[in-house]
């Protein structure tokens, strides 16, 4: 019986590795929930998984959470401080950071520096600090398990391989709801046409991100710094159906790819379950259903989003993490019907030229740097 802490279980991926806990009950129990303001779902999700503690973000729904669940004897905290230390609880053996953007740094390193595993879904921590996190797990022999379902793909590639070395991996992306579109097209974009991905259901700010691209950015950062590869190790390739999550080029040129229908749960499930692979009824894949799996280059001048991203971890340093910061914002922005959809890399690429480079970031550093670039990219 694995005891999980899950931060950000409101979510779309929070939500269904509740639902992977439900269909194993004899596997994994929730030890910690933690949602930023939506507390009806907290309340509802405390009373049916009974965890020991909850956390909300949002102080002034502490009241509201704490009413509802002193019957239930579920202790109940608010607050960022709070969602940094619970994750320290003893009690806790893996922690899936399944919540939104920077905010998962802290409470991903407080998680490592007490020695938890971790399940992996926040990308935003590694594209924001990879060096320093990944450097931490290591000193702290912590094992982070991916569960982005491309990096989840390359991580069951590897089973049985950790001692060949990677020649090159190719990460696949569906080209999202604009593939094959223009930027005059792109100029005219509402937020409903981009919150309409093709194969995935998500939250609002990763739909975003698949639209732009940005997503495929993060995740190539992402991939460097948990398979431990240099830029040039790492290729995109579109592929619309979302079949194959991944590959991986060995030296003697063989090739591994995973694949299976678009479901999040599988990586999830994986990633709590590992080393073993739980039993499922999830849909399985047919063949004969998908006559065609299509590949092509994915269109870096008009999705640009992606080209800085490449250059950012080409760059390296706190570079980043100013190009995940703004980003964050620009899709803030583009969310309230600020901004069109092509001011996103335009908003990426000024903060990127104009917060102060620092080759070796601290944490602190990290820290500044992200607040100064929102700062930067409010004020556009
Ligand atoms: P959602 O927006 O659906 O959920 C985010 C969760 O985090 C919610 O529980 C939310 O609480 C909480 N949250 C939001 N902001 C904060 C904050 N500032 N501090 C603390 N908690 C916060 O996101 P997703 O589930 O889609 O994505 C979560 C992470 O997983 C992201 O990093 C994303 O890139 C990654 N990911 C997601 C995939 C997916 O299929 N959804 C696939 C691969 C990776 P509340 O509900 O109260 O707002
Ligand atoms: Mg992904």
């Amino acid at each position: 019986m694995k005891k999980i802490a899950i931060l950000g279980s409101t979510g779309s991926i929070g939500t269904q590795a509740l639902d992977v806990v439900q269909s194993n009950p004899d596997h994994f129990s929730v030890e910690v929930l933690t949602a930023h303001s939506n507390a009806d779902l907290l309340i509802e999700q405390a009373k049916k998984f009974k965890p020991n503690a909850v956390v909300i973000g949002d102080e002034s729904k502490y009241q509201i959470v704490k009413d509802a669940l002193w019957i239930d004897d579920i202790k109940v905290y608010a607050g960022q401080e709070a969602l940094e230390q619970i994750v320290e609880s003893t009690e806790i053996e893996l922690v899936l950071t399944a919540l939104v953007g920077a905010a998962g740094l802290k409470p991903t390193v407080n998680a490592i520096q007490a020695g938890k595993t971790i399940a992996l879904a926040n990308k935003e921590t590694l594209v924001v600090a990879g060096d320093l996190v990944t450097a931490l797990a290591k000193s702290k022999a912590v094992n982070i398990y991916p569960v982005d379902s491309e990096h989840s793909a390359i991580f069951q590639c590897l089973a049985g391989e950790w001692h060949n070395p990677i020649e090159k991996i190719i990460l696949t992306a569906s080209g999202g709801p604009f593939r094959g579109k223009t930027k005059e097209f792109l100029s005219t974009v509402t937020k409903a046409q981009a919150l309409k991905h093709p194969n995935w259901t998500m939250g609002a700010k990763i739909t975003i991100d698949s639209a732009s691209l940005m997503n495929k950015g993060l995740e190539v950062i992402e991939a460097k710094w948990l398979f431990n590869l240099k830029p040039s190790q790492i290729e995109v390739i579109v592929h619309p159906q979302s079949i194959i999550h991944s590959i991986v080029q060995f030296q003697d040129g063989s090739m591994k790819a995973q694949m299976g229908l678009p479901d999040m749960k599988l990586p999830i499930q994986y990633a709590m379950g590992y080393p073993n692979r739980l039993p499922s009824d999830f849909p399985r894949f047919d063949f004969t259903k998908y006559p065609q799996l299509t590949f092509e280059q994915p269109d870096t001048s008009t999705f640009r989003c992606l080209s800085l991203a490449f250059e950012a971890m080409e760059r390296g340093g706190n570079m980043p993490c100013i190009m995940n910061a703004a980003n964050e914002i620009a899709v803030a922005k583009f969310l309230n019907d600020e901004i069109g959809f092509l001011e996103i890399p335009d908003m990426i690429e000024k903060a990127m030229n104009t917060i102060d480079y620092v080759a070796t970031p601290t944490l602190d550093d990290y820290i500044a740097t992200d607040f100064a670039a929102r700062e930067c990219a409010v004020a556009l």
